[in-house]
């Protein structure tokens, strides 16, 4: 078993998408948000994005009794890594596959809105969104791209996956992938 931490944080990095290697083997994915209604709603949105970029062929779902794959948390007191970090995503690795991950958000140290670009204070509110797009991506286990486009970004302001971000999906869980 492997654990891999991914922060964000900002650097220059690979062109393109850009894949970790291991990958989820099934779907659906059962995930569970702890955290306030605008966190869930992003979370949401997030995953039928990714979701339909994939042709449907990874799935999320809310399953209640399920076993949860993936945990989305904001976190308001002891952020457990440096306080610059704004969100990270950790995945357990088994037999090259992807078998759960779990994100935390930095809610301590900033403060987030749903697409704060379009807020005139979007210098103090960082775009959940946008970061929540950026971490699910890491979920289904994709690295940083330095295509300012792309939700992958290292600090990302998309809310809508690039074309390289499709062609990511498209390879890593497209037919025949
Ligand atoms: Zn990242």
């Amino acid at each position: 078993m492997m654990k891999l931490l991914l922060a964000l944080t900002l650097c220059s990095c690979a062109n393109a998408f850009e894949t970790l290697g291991p990958r989820w083997d099934e779907s659906p994915l059962v995930y569970q948000v702890s955290g306030p209604w605008k966190l869930r709603r992003a979370v949401d949105l997030a995953v039928a994005k990714w979701q339909a970029a994939s042709g449907n062929e990874i799935e999320f779902c809310k399953q209640k009794g399920a076993v949860v794959s993936v945990t989305v948390t904001w976190i308001k007191h002891d952020w457990p890594v440096d306080r610059s970090i704004a969100a990270f995503t950790v995945f357990v690795v088994r037999e090259s596959a992807i078998v759960s991950a779990a994100v935390s958000i930095n809610a301590e140290h900033y403060r987030w809105r749903r697409h704060a670009s379009r807020i005139v204070c979007a210098h103090i509110y960082h775009n959940l969104d946008a970061i929540v797009m950026h971490e699910i991506g890491h979920v289904l286990g994709f690295g940083h791209s330095r295509d300012s486009s792309s939700v992958m970004f290292p600090s990302p302001i998309a809310t809508d996956l690039s074309a390289d971000d499709m062609a990511g999906i498209q390879f890593l869980y497209g037919l025949g992938g």
